[in-house]
């Protein structure tokens, strides 16, 4: 068997395009667009890149964005502030701290400072708190989470009765996809395995998955043999495992690779998401529509 590819990069396009046409609806209807601020402290060029990525998205679907570039040095008290400041500008929905924040910064505090629903990474323990109850209380779900559900949705594959096992317990993916997914909602209603470094045995765990999803950060940690024939693979994980010279730019570039030995589980799956160009070009996607669906809340009509 080939296994059907579920291309992000495809699934990210379409999104856009639907977001881009209620952007207009609501501007020409509301007089309003979505507003982003990305709050950017330091140097880092992992940082810079990830945030020019998202300002460069924003600005495509016609949002309003506001690019806070702070020094490494800035103040605790300094950051607060700041956050306070978008926090009370009824003009801004969305507030984004790109982390990680230099030492003399406690993360955990600058998070739990963003105005809940302006939370669009869906990090504020309110919003972990209203994802876990489920249904009309979820605002912002987690943005890779929410774009792999999203991923499985538009792939067509059934999720009601279907047994997922996912691989990882961390606080952004794993954690939250399996909560997600276990939901008394359409696109879940699955039955849930949730793997971790102290399980025995995953090989059997692994085997039962209608749907399989890896986050370990481990690349190949899941063998062809572990995958059920006809599964559904949705491959979280992104590995550099080596540098090659780009043959568009002629730069060098990272190699990257999943947590699935992709070329052998491919001939075993019935759908499986590649690295890159997988669950990667989802994440700032469903950044952007939690940041629209912020303004649909604030018009009362989410
Ligand atoms: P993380 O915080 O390091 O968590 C990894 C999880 O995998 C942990 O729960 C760990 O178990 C489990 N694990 C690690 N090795 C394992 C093994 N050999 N057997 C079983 N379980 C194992 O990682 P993360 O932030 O969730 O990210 C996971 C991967 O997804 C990374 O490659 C990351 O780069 C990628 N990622 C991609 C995107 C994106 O594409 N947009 C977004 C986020 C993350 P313990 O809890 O027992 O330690």
């Amino acid at each position: 068997m080939t296994a059907k590819l579920i291309k992000g990069t495809e699934i990210r396009e379409e999104i856009l395009s639907e977001i881009e046409e209620e952007v207009k609806k609501i501007k020409e209807e509301h007089g309003q667009v979505p507003g982003l601020v990305t709050i950017l402290v330091g140097e880092s060029p992992a940082s810079i890149s990830y945030v020019t990525l998202k300002i460069k998205t924003a600005n495509r679907l016609g949002f309003k964005e506001i690019q806070e570039n702070q020094p490494e040095d800035i103040s605790e008290e300094a950051l607060l502030a700041l956050i306070d400041k978008y926090n009370n500008d009824d003009s801004i929905h969305g507030i984004l701290v790109q982390l990680p924040l230099p030492k003399q910064i406690d993360e955990k505090k600058i998070l739990n400072a963003i105005d809940p629903d302006k939370d669009v990474d869906g990090f504020h323990p309110v919003n972990v708190g209203r994802l876990m109850i489920g249904g009309a209380e979820v605002r912002f779900p987690p943005c890779t989470p929410a774009g792999i559900q999203e991923m499985i949705i538009r792939a067509g594959v059934e999720t009601s009765g279907a047994e997922v096992v996912v691989v990882g317990r961390s606080n952004i993916v794993g954690k939250p996809i399996a909560n997600m997914m276990l939901q008394k909602a359409d696109g879940a209603n699955s039955t849930v395995t949730v793997i971790h470094t102290r399980t025995k045995d995953m090989a059997s765990h692994c085997k039962r998955a209608d749907i399989l999803i890896v986050a370990a950060g481990v690349p190949g940690l899941v063998k062809p043999e572990w995958i059920k024939p006809g599964a559904c693979v949705i491959d979280v994980g992104v590995n550099r495992v080596g540098e090659k010279i780009s043959e568009k730019t002629g730069k060098k570039i990272a190699i990257l690779k999943g947590d699935v030995d992709f070329d052998a589980a491919k001939e075993i799956a019935g759908s499986i998401t590649p690295v890159p160009g997988g669950v990667g070009p989802m994440t700032i996607t469903m950044l952007m529509k939690n940041t629209l669906k912020s303004l649909k809340f604030r018009l009362g009509i989410a």
